[in-house]
This record gives structure tokens, sequence and C-alpha cells, in this order.
């Protein structure tokens, strides 16, 4: 495996201990961590998001973000206006043209399976993936708080992407860090018109995207534009091929791809409670729900922030 760790001595190594998430755990003094799994995502205690947060305790936010990927806040009963506040600490808020928007919030959107809906009026997916990687700067993060949700079920699970790609062969890495990647959404519309009405997704009906925004080549292997570390950028989601290669080739290759992100070594799952807030990195890590709940309500909400445009192993794209 492909891991960085610091140097500073063997006995400073052991001391600083636990890897979790692939990485030395962090130190925290601000919040308290605790990890949901060894491969991605915490929860953190000790904040109150209703307020603005101070210097220390908003890096140490941000400390346990970069690290877990996942970041699961309880008990926050936030106002919308308090929600996109807290939201803009990781960015700007960006819109989004397929998802269905939440009441007057053009900025934000929604996630509503009513009681007697089937499971598939939900514009999720029934694979991990990561949200509209089709945009030219597909989002960073989100940031979601939960209305309503099952007595049981109803779940997200996540997949921590750097630590799929740390796991392939140095070939593997190889082939795949030349590889770019045909992203569209184009087409979910169109698709969606021809289903049958009880098949529908509930997709937004008008949005300001042009055409050509729904479409973008983005490299397979994604970069963090600090760090430096590469996780797998490349799933079924939006998918059309990779640049060069024949849709049989690439379906072929993406088929093993995706199947690597369902590994439970990869994962952590969070059980939603009313006002539980997570926030999910979109860029390092795929993520899904679990439709595994019937005839009850299921209803989140979300903000959106935009990312910067992927940075793949060659450096950024030059067009
Ligand atoms: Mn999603």
């Amino acid at each position: 495996m492909n891991i960085q760790v610091s140097h500073k001595g063997q006995a400073a190594d052991q001391a600083a201990g636990t890897i979790v998430a692939g990485l030395p755990m962090p130190e925290f003094k601000r919040i308290t961590v605790e990890p949901i799994s060894g491969a991605c995502g915490c929860e953190i205690s000790g904040v109150d998001l209703r307020a603005p947060l101070d210097d220390e305790t908003l890096a140490e936010v941000m400390k346990a973000f970069e690290h877990f990927l996942v970041i699961v806040f309880r008990d926050q009963d936030l106002t919308p206006e308090q929600h996109k506040a807290f939201t803009r600490y990781f960015g700007p808020i960006t819109e989004l043209p397929q998802a269905p928007t939440y009441g007057e919030h053009q900025d934000m959107q929604e996630v509503r399976r009513e009681a007697h809906e089937p499971e598939n009026v939900v514009p999720s997916f029934e694979h991990f993936h990561t949200d509209s990687p089709f945009l030219l700067q597909p989002p960073l993060c989100v940031v979601m708080r939960a209305l309503e949700v099952p007595k049981f079920g109803g779940d997200t699970a996540f997949s921590n992407g750097y630590l799929v790609y740390e796991h392939l062969s140095d070939a593997m890495k190889e082939l795949l860090d030349g590889l770019e990647v045909v992203y569209s959404g184009k087409e979910i519309w169109a698709r969606n018109e021809k289903l049958p009405p009880e098949k529908r997704l509930r997709l937004r009906e008008s949005h300001g995207f042009s055409e050509d925004e729904l479409e973008n080549i983005h490299p397979a292997v994604r970069v963090h534009p600090v760090t430096g570390r590469k996780a797998l950028f490349a799933t079924t989601a939006y998918f059309k091929r990779f640049v060069g290669w024949t849709e049989a080739e690439s379906q072929a290759l993406l088929g093993y791809l995706q199947s690597l992100a369902q590994h439970l070594h990869y994962h952590c799952r969070v059980k939603w409670k009313k006002d539980t807030l997570i926030v999910w990195d979109n860029r390092f890590l795929l993520h899904r729900g679990v439709h595994d709940f019937k005839y009850e309500r299921r209803h989140l909400i979300r903000t959106t922030v935009m990312g910067e445009r992927p940075i793949g192993p060659k450096g950024p794209r030059k067009d």
C-alpha cells in the first residue's frame, strides 16, 4: 500500500498510534471525534451548529472532514439559513440541474420519499456514486440534514475512494492514472420521460444550465489539490466511456472498478435520526442511500458546495 506516514522515528510513530481511514488518527482538543469504522466517517460532538464557530473549533471540524470524509453531527435543529451559513465554511453553495429543490430555496435540494411511494422516485442510485460528476466543477461536498426518517433502515453508506485506489496494484494504478472519463447528464430527462410513470425519478423540472454544461471529461483518478493524495474517481453514475476506449471496453473495466467500491472494508454506514446532519466529501468518497424500508416517509434536505475542477495525476486538463 502506498500510504504516506510521517517519519519522526519509530517511537513517535508508535506513539501516534492508531491508523484510521488510512492515516494516523489526528488529535482533537476542542471537539470530540468518534470514528465510525476503520475506513471512513466519524461522529462529532460538542458543537452547536446554530451559531458561528470559533476559529479553533472550525479548524478541527475541517481537520475531521479532511481525514474522515464523512462527519456526523446529532441533534442539530437548524433553520435553512443556519444550514446554509454552516455550509459556506466549506465553500460556495451551488445549484444542481437535476436534483429537486426544497420549497422556495433554489439553493437547497431535497431527497423525499413518501410512505406510499416505491423506492425509485428518489434521484439516487442503486450503486455507490458521486453526485453530478458531469459538471465541470462537481460538488466538493454535500451537507444533509434529516427532517423525517424511517424507524429502521434508510441509512446512507459511504466508500472511501482513497483506500480503493491505494489497494490497487502498481500496474493498475499506472493504467488508471492515464485514463479520462466522459461524464454526461444530458440524457437523464429524456430517459426518465420514456419510463412508465411509476418508475420515474423525481427530477428538477427546469434549471439554468446549458446543454454544454451537462457533459465534461474528468480524470479517472482524482488528486487532492493540497495533499496530493489520489483516489479513484470513476463510477457508473453518468458514466459514458473512457476517452479513446470503446463502450464495451469501458463497461468491462468500469464494472471491475465499481465492484471494488462494494468491499465492506472501505465503508462506513450512518443511521439517520431526526436532526442528524452529515457533511460528506463528494470528491474522494462514494455514497449511496440504502432503500431497505417500506411504507415510511424519508425526508432529507441538503446544500451542495461547489468543488474545484478535478485534477488528475498528470495535472489540470489543458482546454
Ligand atoms: Mn447521491
